[in-house]
């Protein structure tokens, strides 16, 4: 025992933040977590999950045009908004529901308040109230970035997308990531007008280029007016409520709706950090090491906040080998090599390992396969739109070390292939694996 509130005091009750409360706990630890918001964190309340609802709800609208080759009359369909956007915040009030119980569970003290570090083991609440802890788990997530440019005001953010009183009938999504590209396709799909605009020449700058250029391909074939070379100077609305987006050289749009996606920044703007000694860095990120511990002995930070990689899975695990690692007596680290990620845009896209040109510098003796291919289903609806799979072999040693995919259900086959790459399997014991017929993924054992 120590003279303490709580052995462990963690700020923020996101993805990191749960794991870690409920596993400190497991170890016997005294947890409370303070939260401002909902509990469940970005991912749950207005991310991942939101999202990946409103990428099934809208991808109805291509799924009923097919089913009609399919022999189904499906003329009466009819698309409402309202009813998408409301189920999918009903299964979010769940979800938030279930993450509760987890805590309740578990024994962990949840405090719904916004807490704010006063010092190595004291939290100051919103009410004023001070408490104390033996460590501080940092666990605040990322926000959404806005530009610094004359109306950015009127444009909204991933925050608020999910909540819209009615879809638009423009939208121009600023940035070319993974929120610009997945929301591109949803309202795309739900029939508004979409000019995704981004300021680089190209997008998703971190997967392999030769498919990021088949979904932009794909994207501008489905109606998604792509303007890359796009520099956001401003924003003004005219006098009947419609939105100008200014260009400069690029040209003005009009629109009714922008939405910003251009990254997420760490959460720690008047966090106190800085009155506590802990060091950040110039975007705001909270320092850590490769055990989650800041440069205060009894402060740590796992997630977003600590921007290494602003993915869900990898704070889970962060904040699990924390208290492993903290309360559980079992130092443990993360590896952070060959993590599959997705874009769950439409098509999505789905990675693992370098990319391309990332390999032949890696790899002297680079070897790549691809199989470029019509989806059986695709055939018989008549949509001409064509998947590719990519194979990267290390030559010297015949294992394979990227795989990378755009194509229906992308996300659903690199989950299982990537056990695969990071097992350090080789082309032959790939080649080796009888295809499942007929599927996409075979096409990943079937690469010559
Ligand atoms: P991303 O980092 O994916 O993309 C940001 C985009 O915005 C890039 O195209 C970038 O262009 C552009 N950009 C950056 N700054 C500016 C600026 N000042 N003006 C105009 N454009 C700009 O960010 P997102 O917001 O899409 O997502 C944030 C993070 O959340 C992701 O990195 C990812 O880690 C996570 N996420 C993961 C998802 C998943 O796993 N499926 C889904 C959604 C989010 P440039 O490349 O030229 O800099």
């Amino acid at each position: 025992m120590t003279d303490f509130d709580y052995d462990l005091f963690v700020i923020g009750a996101g993805s990191g933040g749960v794991r870690a409360s409920r596993i400190a706990a497991s170890h016997g630890a005294r947890v409370a977590v303070a939260e401002e918001y909902r509990v469940g964190g970005t991912c749950v309340i207005r991310g991942c999950v939101p999202k990946k609802l409103l990428v099934y709800g809208s991808h109805f609208a291509e799924d009923l045009a097919d089913a009609r080759r399919f022999g189904w009359d499906t003329s009466a369909a009819t698309f409402d908004w309202p009813t998408l956007r409301d189920n999918v915040a009903a299964e979010v009030d769940r979800l938030e529901g279930l993450y509760g119980q987890t805590f309740a569970n578990a024994g962990v003290e949840v405090i719904r308040e916004r807490a704010v570090v006063a010092g190595p083991n004291t939290v100051r609440l919103a009410s004023g109230r001070e408490i104390t802890a033996g460590h501080i788990l940092i666990a605040t997530g990322a926000w959404p970035s806005v530009p610094d440019v004359p109306g950015a005001e009127l444009g909204i953010t991933s925050n608020e997308v999910f909540h819209l009183p009615a879809l638009p009938k423009r939208a121009v999504i600023a940035g070319a990531g993974y929120i610009a590209n997945e929301f591109a396709g949803i309202f795309n799909e739900l029939g508004v007008e979409v000019t995704l605009a981004t300021r680089g020449d190209r997008m998703l700058r971190s997967y392999d280029q030769e498919i990021v250029g088949k979904l932009l391909d794909i994207s501008r074939d489905k109606g998604i007016d792509v303007r890359l070379n796009f520099p956001f100077k401003g924003v003004a609305k005219q006098a009947d409520g419609t939105l100008l987006v200014d260009g400069g050289d690029a040209g003005m749009i009009e629109t009714d709706l922008v939405l910003w996606a251009i990254g997420r920044m760490p959460n720690t703007k008047g966090l106190g950090l800085e009155s506590a000694g802990v060091t950040l860095d110039k975007d705001g990120a909270v320092v850590v090491d490769d055990y989650n511990h800041t440069n205060v002995p009894s402060i740590y930070a796992v997630g977003d906040v600590t921007n290494r990689v602003q993915l869900t899975p990898v704070a889970i695990r962060e904040g699990h080998a924390f208290a492993d690692t903290v309360f559980g007596g079992n130092p443990r680290t993360i590896d952070y090599a060959a993590i599959p990620t997705a874009v769950f845009s439409n098509p999505p896209i789905a990675g693992v390992g370098p990319t391309e040109d990332e390999a032949r510098a890696l790899y002297p003796a680079l070897q790549v396969f691809k199989s470029d291919f019509r989806a059986m289903k695709n055939v018989l609806a008549g949509r001409p739109e064509r998947a590719l799979y990519k194979m990267l072999v290390d030559g010297a040693t015949g294992r394979v070390v990227g795989l990378h995919l755009i194509g229906p259900d992308s996300a659903e086959i690199l989950q299982a292939a990537a056990i695969a790459v990071k097992a350090g399997l080789t082309k032959t014991q790939f080649d080796d694996t009888v295809a499942l017929h007929p599927s996409m993924a075979e096409e990943l054992v079937l690469m010559r």
